[in-house]
C-alpha cells in the first residue's frame, strides 16, 4: 500500500485548493485558490519521498532516469553543447570559483565546471551515482540530503539546483542551508519545469478535449510542486531571494531526442495533426523560438539573497 498524506500549499500554507486531477490512481494535482500554486496532494508521506530516490531513481523510466551514464555516451555532443551552454549562462555572472551541485546525479555537469577552472562540489541522494561521482570522477559529493551536508557559511559562489526545487518537499529548510552556504554576492541558479500552465501543455489539453492543467505532469510523484514563473518567483521571494534574471529553457530535450513523442490517437485527423506537429519540423521551430520569447518549457530563475 502506497503511504499518502494531505498537505497543505507548500507556498502560503493555506488549505483551500482545487483539485485538477488524479494521478496514478491516487495522488492529487491540486491548485492552490489563495496564492495560485499547483502542488500534489494528497502527495508520499516523507518515508515514501525519501524512498523514491532510491537505487531504482536510475532504473524507473516513470520517475526517474534509466540509462543514465549510456544516454550520455550516446549523446555525448548534444549533452556537451548544453553543459557549455550552461557554463556560459553562470559566466554572465561569476567566471569562477566555488560552486555546488545541489543533486549533481553522477556528476557529469561538475566534471565539465570543473575542467573550466571551478571549485566543485555536490550533493546527492541517490547512492548509485554519487558513488560514480565520488569513485569514477573523483568529485567532492556528499551522498545526503543537502541540510546533512557539511559545509561552511557564506563557502559557495554559484549553487545549481537544476530540475531540483519541484522535488523539494520542505523547501523552508532547504532554503535555509542554501542562504547559510551562499556568499553575499553569491548567485543560485534555479531551473525548473514549467509544467500544466505552458502555452504547449494548454494546446495538448485543449487538443484533446480537456481543461487547461489537467494532463499528466512529469514524473509523479517525485515532482511535489508544478511550477509557473510567478509561482517559482514568489517562492523564491517568500524564503529570501531575489530574481536577477529570468532565462527560458526546454525541458526534456535530451530525454525527448531519445524518445520522440508519440503520434497514436483513434482519430486519423489527431494523428495527422501530430505527424505534421512532431515529425515534420513544426514543434522543432516553435522550439527553438519559445526560449527566444521566453516562452520555453523550462523556467530558469538566476537569483541572490535578499541580506
Ligand atoms: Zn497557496
Amino acid at each position: 500500500m502506497r503511504e499518502v498524506e494531505h498537505v497543505r500549499c507548500p507556498l502560503c500554507g493555506g488549505d483551500d485548493a482545487r483539485q485538477l486531477s488524479v494521478q496514478k490512481g491516487i495522488y492529487g494535482v491540486v491548485k492552490c485558490r489563495v496564492c495560485g500554486l499547483t502542488y500534489l496532494c494528497p502527495r508520499p508521506t516523507k518515508r515514501g519521498i525519501a524512498a523514491i530516490y532510491n537505487e531504482q531513481y536510475y532504473k524507473d523510466p516513470a520517475v526517474g532516469y534509466p540509462d543514465y551514464l549510456k544516454t550520455f555516451h550516446q549523446h555525448r555532443e548534444t549533452i556537451l553543447q548544453i553543459f557549455d551552454e550552461r557554463l556560459r549562462a553562470v559566466s554572465q555572472f561569476k567566471r569562477g570559483g566555488r560552486i555546488l551541485e545541489v543533486g549533481c546525479a553522477y556528476g557529469l555537469l561538475l566534471d565539465y565546471f570543473r575542467k573550466h577552472g571551478w571549485e566543485t562540489y555536490g550533493v546527492e541522494l541517490s547512492q548509485t551515482s554519487a558513488r560514480y561521482a565520488q569513485d569514477v570522477l573523483g568529485l567532492d559529493v556528499q551522498n545526503v540530503p543537502l541540510k546533512r551536508a557539511q559545509f561552511p557559511d557564506l563557502f559557495f559562489d554559484v549553487i545549481l539546483m537544476l530540475d531540483v526545487v519541484e522535488h523539494l518537499a520542505d523547501h523552508k529548510s532547504a532554503f535555509e542551508v542554501i542562504r547559510r552556504i551562499l556568499k553575499d554576492d553569491g548567485i543560485v541558479v534555479v531551473q525548473v519545469p514549467y509544467e500544466l500552465f505552458h502555452w504547449e501543455k494548454v494546446l495538448q489539453a485543449i487538443a484533446s478535449g480537456r481543461r487547461p492543467g489537467t494532463i499528466a505532469p512529469d514524473a509523479v510523484p517525485a515532482h511535489l510542486c508544478f511550477f509557473t514563473p510567478r509561482t517559482l518567483r514568489l517562492m523564491l521571494e517568500k524564503h529570501g531571494f531575489f530574481v536577477l534574471k529570468r532565462e527560458s529553457g526546454n525541458y526534456g530535450r535530451i530525454r525527448e531526442r531519445i524518445f520522440p513523442p508519440s503520434t497514436d490517437s483513434k482519430f486519423l485527423i489527431c494523428r495527422l495533426l501530430k505527424v505534421i506537429y512532431y515529425r515534420l519540423g513544426v514543434r522543432k521551430l516553435l522550439r527553438w523560438l519559445a526560449p527566444k520569447l521566453k516562452q520555453g518549457s523550462g523556467i530558469i530563475f538566476y537569483v541572490s539573497k535578499r541580506i
